[in-house]
């Protein structure tokens, strides 16, 4: 067994979800952050467990192959990317060995696995950044946390963000910082302005600034709405969320439109969404688009077939498939989700979509026993995934084709074997990169009845 402080060479092996390298240290797996498989390293053991350890690295003998230069000058600090040190061949390799790992081990399932869609732009995909405040050095600044801690890191120009959130970034600052409003304090829940929430439509480019406070301070914002929307002629919203609670949930539930419109719009799969500060949108609008190109074919639906479009977010999955079904049913558990999904219902004149508000779970469970019996059922649940009442209530359901759309492999693995058990065969899967660097990656899987 390794023993602390002990220092060894050892090649890395492997790369976990993570991010982590990992080696083996007297047949004990050790893992070590920061490195790439095919490195040979002089490593220092930091602590040893049971049946594994931690290691960081002292020098690197021979590097990696897969290694590439990082360009961005907090990946170290920041808790955002795991994945800047190796080529981005490399990441979807790993990415890809992820999703099949959790098939195959954690499901036992031998599904078909469709060619990995890695994405082509790595850089400035997302359309979404959440900012927390932080008071260093007697000035308002604002970042990311360090990895498992609540230390700020100050970042205003992320890679991964579009280009102009840094400078609208620096021009919120700029305002806290010149009329001095107080920042929201974690440990002594007092101050004010809490985080810096930006959204932008990757096709139409609108703009929404979402400053999240603890209390209504509209009249000191006026001022800074003026500066923003002066600058900016893409912002189309300026809304102040309030949030008054002592916790780490970053939005509260009231909403307040300073400036513009409630919403943004932008285009998903041809139609046109709105998003609203609370509602879900996949942060990478082009990788989504894709991800949701490969739910269709898997679907695969006929034109007269109903299809339940479970855990639906603004419904925008259900909606991209409304023209190829006689109806879609939504389920989704935030009230302003679902409201936005009617919206965009209608604003592109698809009058087959329905939309209900609760647990995925309990809905779908009444809608049956109303006579409710979808052909298809899309599923996209949260990382935990479905509830095994969800899934007892899928497979009592029997619909021909079952669509999971997962971004975590194991959940989604998990789930797939249980439905497995019920009389469904995993046929496919795909991974899909909508999250370029992180160490986050999605599936969809496509399971049918069993015609046995
Ligand atoms: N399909 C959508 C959203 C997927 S994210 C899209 O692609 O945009 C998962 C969604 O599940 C979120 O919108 C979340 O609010 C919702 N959700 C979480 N728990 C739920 C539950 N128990 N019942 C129904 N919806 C739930």
């Amino acid at each position: 067994m390794p023993e602390k402080n002990q220092v060894c060479t050892a090649e890395i092996t492997g790369l976990t979800a993570e991010g982590s390298g990992v080696c083996r240290v007297d047949g004990m797996a050790v893992f070590v952050p920061g490195t790439a498989v095919g490195d040979m390293a002089e490593i220092k053991i930091v602590k040893v467990l049971k049946s594994y350890a931690f290691g960081i690295v002292e020098r690197i003998i021979t590097p990696s192959p897969d290694r590439v230069e990082n360009t961005c000058s907090v990946y170290k600090q920041c808790g955002g990317c795991l994945l800047r040190h190796i080529s981005y061949e490399a990441e979807c390799r790993t990415k890809d060995g992820i999703v099949r790992d959790a098939f195959t081990r954690i499901g036992g399932l031998t599904p078909k696995f469709d060619s990995f869609l890695g994405a082509e732009a790595t850089e400035h995909y997302r359309n979404k950044a959440q900012y927390p405040l932080a008071v260093q050095d007697g000035k308002a600044v604002c970042g990311f946390y360090a990895p498992r801690s609540h230390r700020l890191v100050p970042v205003t120009d992320c890679a991964l963000q579009p280009k102009v959130f840094g400078e609208i970034l620096r021009t919120v600052l700029g305002y806290i910082n010149e009329k001095k409003l107080s920042v929201y304090d974690e440990t002594t829940g007092s101050g004010i302005m809490r985080h810096i929430y930006l959204r932008r439509g990757a096709h139409s480019g609108e703009i929404m600034v979402c400053l999240v406070v603890r209390k209504d301070v509209s009249r000191q914002l006026s001022a800074l709405c003026r500066l923003l929307t002066e600058s900016f002629a893409d912002i189309k919203s300026i809304v102040m969320n309030i949030n008054p609670r002592k916790t780490n949930v970053i939005l509260g539930d009231s909403c307040v439109t300073l400036w513009g419109s409630d919403t943004i719009s932008d285009t998903m799969c041809g139609n046109t969404v709105e998003i609203s500060p609370l509602s879900f949108y996949q942060v990478n609008t082009v990788q989504a688009e894709r991800l949701y190109a490969k739910a269709l074919e898997y679907a695969a639906p006929d034109g007269n077939e109903v299809i339940a479009d479970l855990y639906c977010g603004a419904g925008t999955i259900g909606l991209s498939m409304a023209k190829k079904a006689s109806k879609i049913v939504g389920v989704e558990i935030i009230p302003q989700a679902v409201e936005n999904a009617k919206r965009n219902a209608e604003s592109n004149n698809i009058t087959n979509a329905e939309f209900h508000c609760g647990d995925a779970g309990e809905v779908f469970g009444k809608l049956r026993k109303q006579g409710c019996a979808p052909h298809i059922i899309v599923v996209d649940p949260p990382r935990k995934g479905c509830s095994q009442e969800t899934v007892d209530l899928i497979a009592e359901a029997a619909p021909r084709r079952i669509v999971m759309i997962s971004c975590n492999p194991a959940t989604a693995a998990r789930d797939a074997k249980l439905l497995s058990e019920k009389g469904y065969s995993v046929d496919k899967v795909c991974g899909v990169d909508l999250f370029p660097r992180t160490g986050h990656v999605e599936c969809v899987v496509l399971m049918s009845r069993d015609k046995g």
